[in-house]
């Protein structure tokens, strides 16, 4: 009867695949190309988890990007 919303801060370890997708114009080139986290910078070797596609248009060009985060 505390709350009717639990959004159990304790059990989220704060995943890097949780984290919002940036506008690609925020990534770095290395995020761009899938070889950093797109949310920690890390450099990603095996397991790397594709989470989605970065947004982003620059003029004529399109700056779409997968982005990949931890595993
Ligand atoms: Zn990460």
């Amino acid at each position: 009867m505390v709350t009717a919303v639990d959004i159990s801060p304790t059990t989220r370890r704060g995943r890097c695949r949780d984290v919002p997708i940036p506008p690609a114009a925020e990534l770095t080139y290395q995020q761009g190309k899938g070889w950093h986290c797109y949310a920690c910078g890390k450099r990603l070797t095996a397991g790397a988890v594709l989470v989605g596609r970065a947004e982003g248009r620059d003029g004529a060009h399109d700056l779409s990007a997968e982005v990949y985060a931890c595993p």
